[in-house]
């Protein structure tokens, strides 16, 4: 990949549409604009183009943008190409760029790698442009949209600022103790970095909001064969996704169904129903998938037949769940068209009228809308709770450090940690702190 490369990509959906449009980025962009659209358009208007092949033959009217580098999305010069979303325009235009000198079809994330690059985003930013593109629900996007404005970067380029000031503190100590301090570098910094950790702890300890949004809560419909797990699934995707039979074990494997309940995202799996005398090796299969799938999931909703007389606790003990107080789980007492709910702790529904169901829907999104909740912004992915952890550790690494030359190779490893976030790992920055908040040749 050569950043000289002038790059092009339909940046809109593929297919048919009313309108698509070409994003070129590169130095090449003003001659593609002059060998395509006649001449360069002024900068940031739409301007109204005739596009024309190598031959001079007009093949579509459209709308060019011009956005002239540093001030554009990748940082170069990038042209917007609006044309008319047709097929044949399309890959005529394509043609066209492809044939023009030291244009090609950019890879994959190319003009986001190049924004990153150019420094015009940082890596949480980045990685939030293709949330928001991938996002199904509109807490989803909400989510996507804030990490998009910088609010994670922030929260890290904070801790991180902190950090390097804190690491030239004890690096400028190394080189020229400071004989004012009694209690040493160490003890000096010791509120600075405590500070640090317990933020970043605090941080840790989101109970995983926002990867759960990122990828959508996970409910598990448990409960024996026959009590109508299938049709509960089928209730609540308005579509027929699980095989509803009257054959009890029908469900072999597990099924799923995404929801968007009120903006929060919601993957409901009906499993394998639960019961003792499981007959062949692929139903006990299903079993044991089913127990995991209830063992992973952030909801479960433990379903049971009305006219089955045995309490809730009872139920949860079976199913191996009564253990589990910090699990959420949801007593559905199914069929109560035919018989009335067995005890005070059951929600009584019946899939087949519908009556119920309003309710449970409530309760499923008030419950999983709970799990995502909070004010700060919420780690979103694995990659960035592992760095953060690692700076955790390695801050407490650094308050036990028996010597100022190991507490300050803590903090680098922790410093180093953060800016693998967002990206910014570089060493000259903390030579520059040194120089700017020190006056070492006092
Ligand atoms: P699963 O084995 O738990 O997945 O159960 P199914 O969804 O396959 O349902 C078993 C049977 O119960 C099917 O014949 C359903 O039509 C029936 N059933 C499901 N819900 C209700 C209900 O609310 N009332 C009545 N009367 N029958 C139901």
């Amino acid at each position: 990949m050569d950043a000289t490369d002038t790059i092009y990509a339909l940046a809109s959906a593929p297919g048919r549409a009313g309108v698509a449009v070409v994003r070129v980025s590169g130095p090449g962009s003003r001659a593609i604009a002059e060998a395509v659209a006649g001449t360069l358009p002024p900068p940031r208007q739409a301007t109204l183009r005739t596009l024309r092949d190598a031959g001079g033959a007009a093949f579509d009217q459209a709308l060019v943008l011009n956005f002239p580098a540093p001030a554009s999305f990748t940082g170069e010069d990038v042209l917007e190409i609006h044309i008319h979303g047709g097929r044949a325009v399309l890959a005529q235009l394509l043609d066209r760029l492809g044939e023009l000198d030291g244009a090609r079809p950019a890879e994959p994330g190319e003009f986001s790698r190049r924004a990153f690059l150019n420094g015009r985003l940082d890596l949480t930013e980045a990685e939030a442009i293709a949330d928001l593109v991938d996002a199904e629900t509109a807490a989803q996007a909400r989510q996507a949209l804030r990490q998009m404005s910088g609010a994670l970067g922030a929260l890290y380029d904070d801790w991180r600022g902190r950090l390097i000031r804190v690491l030239a503190h004890a690096e400028a100590d190394l080189d020229f103790p400071d004989e004012d301090l009694p209690e040493g570098i160490a003890g000096a910094l010791r509120p600075a970095v405590e500070g640090l950790a317990r933020e970043m702890r605090r941080h840790l300890d989101d109970g995983g909001r926002g990867e759960r949004l990122r990828h959508g809560v996970e409910v598990a419909i448990i409960g024996a064969p026959n009590v109508g797990k299938s049709s509960l699934l089928n209730a609540l995707a308005r579509r027929d996704v699980a095989i509803v039979s009257d054959i009890a074990g029908t469900t072999r494997d597990v099924l799923e169904v995404h929801l968007d309940l009120a903006g929060v995202p919601v993957i409901v799996a009906d499993t394998a129903g639960l019961h003792e005398a499981a007959g062949d090796a692929v139903e006990q299969e299903g079993m044991r998938r089913a127990r995991r799938r209830a063992e992973t999931a952030d909801l479960v909703i433990v379903m049971a037949d009305c006219a089955d007389a045995r309490s809730f606790a009872r139920r949860l003990t079976d199913y191996g769940l009564a253990d589990s107080p910090g699990r959420t789980v949801i007593p559905v007492a199914n069929k109560c068209d035919l018989a009335g709910a067995p005890d005070g702790d059951w929600l009584p529904v019946s899939v087949r009228t519908g009556e119920g169901l309003p309710r449970l829907l409530d309760l499923l999104g008030d419950r999983a809308g709970a799990l995502i909740a909070g004010e700060a912004p919420p780690i979103t992915r694995a990659r960035h709770r592992q760095a953060v952890a690692a700076a955790a550790e390695a801050l407490e690494r650094a308050l036990s450090a028996p010597l100022p030359e190991l507490m300050a190779e803590d903090l680098r490893l922790a410093a180093r940690a953060l800016g693998r976030i967002t990206g910014r790992v570089d060493v000259e920055e903390i030579l520059d702190v040194v120089f700017r908040d020190f006056c070492i040749g006092k």
